[in-house]
C-alpha cells in the first residue's frame, strides 16, 4: 500500500445479492473515470464473489474479518486463503465491534493481522479508544498497546502492505466526527509510532479516519496531513452518500 487516499466502506451486517450488485454498480458508475485514489468496499462474507464480480477491478473488495486459522476443523470460520480465492485484495482486522461483541483482544486482533499478510491480503487494522478512555487522557496509550501487540507479532516489515483505520469509538454510528485536528493528533501520534521503528514505511503507510464520515465533512479530515481517506460505515450504504465522499477525495487527489 502507498498514501494514495482510500476511501472505504464497512458494510457491517447489512445487504443482499440485489443490494450488493445494485450498490456496487452504483458506485463504479459514479466515480471518476480517471480518479487517483482507490475506493474498497467491505460486503459481508456471502456477498464476496457478487462484489468482486460486479466490482470488475475498479474497486478493491475485502472481507470484514478472517479466521487465524488457514484451514481444518473449525466450523464457520472463512480464512484468508478464501478470501484470497474468490479475489479479494483487503480484510478488515480489529474493528471496534468484533472487539466489543465477539470479544476479539489485541492478541487475537496481532494473529488475525498476521493471517492476513500470510495470504497476501492488505489488513486494514482498526484502532481507537472509547470515551471513557478519552476523557481519562489515555487514548494514545490505547492505541500504542492495539498497534504494538501487532508489531511485535509480525514485525514492522508487515506494514508495508497495511493500512491502519484510526476510529474512536464514540465516533462510530453516533454522528459524533472527531475535529479534524483530533483526528490529525492521533494519526501522527500513530505514524511517530511506526517511524520509531521504520521511517520510510511509516511516510508510505495509509492511516484512516473512521467515525461518522459524511460529505459534508469529509474534505476538511481528509485534507490533515496524517490523514489518508476514511473508513466508511452508515454513508457507505446509500450510493449517493458514499459517492459524496468519494467526491472529496477525488478534488483531493487532483
Ligand atoms: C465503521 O463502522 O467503521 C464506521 C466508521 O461507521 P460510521 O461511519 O457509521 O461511523
Amino acid at each position: 500500500m502507498t498514501r494514495t487516499l482510500l476511501v472505504a466502506g464497512n458494510w457491517k451486517l447489512h445487504g443482499s445479492i440485489n443490494m450488493t450488485i445494485d450498490l456496487i454498480s452504483s458506485i463504479t458508475n459514479g466515480l471518476s473515470a480517471n480518479k487517483k485514489y482507490n475506493v474498497a468496499v467491505f460486503p459481508p462474507f456471502v456477498y464476496l464473489s457478487q462484489a468482486v464480480m460486479a466490482a470488475d477491478k475498479e474497486l478493491l473488495v475485502g472481507g470484514q474479518t478472517l479466521s487465524v486459522f488457514d484451514s481444518g476443523a473449525y466450523t464457520g470460520e472463512i480464512s484468508g486463503t478464501m478470501l484470497k480465492d474468490i479475489g479479494c485484495q483487503m480484510v478488515l482486522v480489529g474493528h471496534s465491534e468484533r472487539r466489543e461483541y465477539f470479544a476479539e483482544n489485541d492478541t487475537d486482533v496481532a494473529h488475525k493481522f498476521e493471517a492476513a499478510i500470510k495470504q497476501g491480503l492488505s489488513p486494514i487494522l482498526c484502532c481507537g479508544e472509547t470515551l471513557e478512555q478519552r476523557e481519562n487522557g489515555v487514548t494514545e496509550e490505547v492505541v500504542a498497546n492495539q498497534v504494538n501487540t501487532v508489531i511485535s507479532l509480525v514485525g514492522i516489515e508487515a506494514f508495508s502492505n497495511a493500512v491502519i483505520a484510526y476510529e474512536p469509538i464514540w465516533a462510530i454510528g453516533t454522528g459524533k466526527v472527531a475535529t479534524s485536528e483530533q483526528a490529525q493528533e492521533v494519526h501522527a501520534f500513530i505514524r511517530a509510532l511506526i517511524a520509531e521503528k521504520d521511517a520510510t514505511i511509516a511516510a508510505r503507510l495509509p492511516i484512516l479516519y473512521g467515525g461518522s464520515v459524511k460529505g459534508s465533512n469529509a474534505k476538511e479530515i481528509f485534507s490533515m496531513q496524517d490523514v489518508d481517506g476514511g473508513l466508511i460505515g452508515g454513508a457507505s450504504l446509500t450510493a449517493n452518500d458514499f459517492l459524496a465522499i468519494c467526491q472529496q477525495a477525488d478534488a483531493l487527489s487532483q
